[in-house]
C-alpha cells in the first residue's frame, strides 16, 4: 500500500491523504529541490504550502518537473493575513494559482482568524462552488472563531490546522472539531523538532520497544487519534523516516503514556496574540513576494 492509499474522508467525501510534507522554512531553492525531489520519489503526494512561506513557485515547479499527473498531487494553500476581505482573497487565490501553475487548489485555508475572515470565507465558498478548491478549510481558528464562522457562512470549514504535539495535544479542540465533521491537522507534529520533546525518556523507550525512532513513535501517535500531519524536514533521510509510519502500531498503554506528556505548553505564539499583534504582522509582510 503506498502513502497516497492513507487518507482520511472530508465531509464532502474528498480524499485527504494522512501524511504529507510541511515546507515552512524551506526556502532556499537547492534544498527545496532535492527535498520535494525526495519526498515525491519515496511517495508523498501531498503537500502544504502557503503565501507567506514564498515558496509556492518553486514547489509547483518541482510538482510539473515529476512528470506525475496533477490530479496525483494533493495541494495545500493558504490566505495570508493581509489578504482578508472578498476581493483580496480572491486575487490572493488567483495569484498563488498562478505561482504554483495549477487551474485548482486541493485546499486552500485561512491562515489565521485575522479580521474580516467571514468575508474571505464568503470567497471561498465561491471558489470551491466553482470547483477551484476541492476542501475549504481555516488554521489556527479557536472554538470562538469556528462558531462564529459556522453561523454566518454556507459551508462549514471542512478541517482546522493547529499547532498540535503530545505537550500540546489540542484536546477540547480535538472533540469539538470530531463533534462538528471538521478535519483535525497537526501543524508542528514534531513541536517543531524540539529537542525536549524528541529525546523525552518515555517516547524513547516507546520508540526502543517498537524499533522505531521517536519522530516515528510521536507521528504514529498522531495518525492513531485520527489526525493528518505534515512534518516538514529538509533532510532527505529524516523525510523517509517520517514516511515510515504504516508498518507498526501503537497499544492502547503506549497511546495513553503518550497522552500523559500533556503540558499543555505551545512551542509556538498563541493564534490570538498572532492576529492581534500589528508588530508581527508588518514584519510578515516584508516576507509576502
Ligand atoms: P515540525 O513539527 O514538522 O518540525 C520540523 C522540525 O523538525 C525541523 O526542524 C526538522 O528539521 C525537524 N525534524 C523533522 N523530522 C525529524 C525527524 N525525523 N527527527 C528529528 N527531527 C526532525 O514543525 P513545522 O513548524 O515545520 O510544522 C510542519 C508544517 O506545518 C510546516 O512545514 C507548515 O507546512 C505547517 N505549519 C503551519 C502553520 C500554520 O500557522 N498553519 C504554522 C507552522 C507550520 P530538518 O528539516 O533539519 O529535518
Amino acid at each position: 500500500m503506498s502513502l497516497e492509499d492513507k487518507v482520511i474522508e472530508a465531509s464532502n467525501g474528498v480524499k485527504i491523504p494522512q501524511l504529507g510534507l510541511g515546507v515552512f522554512k524551506l526556502t532556499k531553492k537547492e534544498q527545496f529541490e532535492t527535498a520535494i525531489r525526495e519526498a515525491i520519489r519515496i511517495g508523498y503526494r501531498h503537500f502544504d504550502t502557503a503565501k507567506i512561506y514564498g515558496n509556492e513557485k518553486i514547489l509547483g515547479i518541482e510538482i510539473q518537473k515529476s512528470q506525475i499527473p496533477r490530479e496525483e498531487f494533493f495541494i495545500t494553500s493558504k490566505v495570508w493575513n493581509t489578504d482578508h476581505g472578498y476581493e483580496a482573497a480572491k486575487r490572493a487565490f488567483e495569484q498563488t494559482c498562478k505561482k504554483l501553475n495549477v487551474e485548482y487548489l486541493d485546499m486552500y485555508l485561512i491562515h489565521f482568524a485575522s479580521p474580516y475572515y467571514l468575508e474571505t470565507w464568503q470567497a471561498m465558498e465561491e471558489l470551491y462552488m466553482e470547483g477551484k478548491i476541492k476542501v475549504i478549510g481555516v488554521a489556527n481558528f479557536e472554538i470562538q472563531h469556528l462558531e462564529d464562522l459556522m453561523k454566518h457562512s454556507k459551508i462549514p470549514p471542512m478541517i482546522n490546522q493547529i499547532e498540535t504535539h503530545p505537550e500540546f495535544p489540542q484536546n477540547d479542540l480535538h472533540d469539538y472539531l470530531i463533534k462538528h465533521q471538521i478535519l483535525h491537522e497537526a501543524w508542528g507534529p514534531l513541536g517543531q523538532g524540539n529537542k525536549a520533546l524528541l529525546e523525552n525518556p518515555e517516547l524513547k523507550k516507546i520508540a526502543h520497544h517498537h524499533h522505531k525512532t521517536v519522530a516515528q513513535v510521536i507521528l504514529r501517535w498522531h495518525l492513531q487519534r485520527g489526525i493528518i500531519i505534515i512534518p516538514k524536514s529538509s533532510n532527505p533521510k529524516r523525510i523517509k523516516e517520517n514516511s515510515q509510519l504504516f508498518d507498526f502500531e501503537l497499544t492502547s498503554e503506549d497511546m495513553e503514556k503518550i497522552n500523559q506528556l500533556n503540558t499543555g505548553k505551545r512551542y509556538s505564539i498563541s493564534p490570538t496574540g498572532f492576529i492581534i499583534n500589528p508588530f508581527l504582522n508588518k514584519l510578515m509582510k516584508i516576507f509576502i513576494k
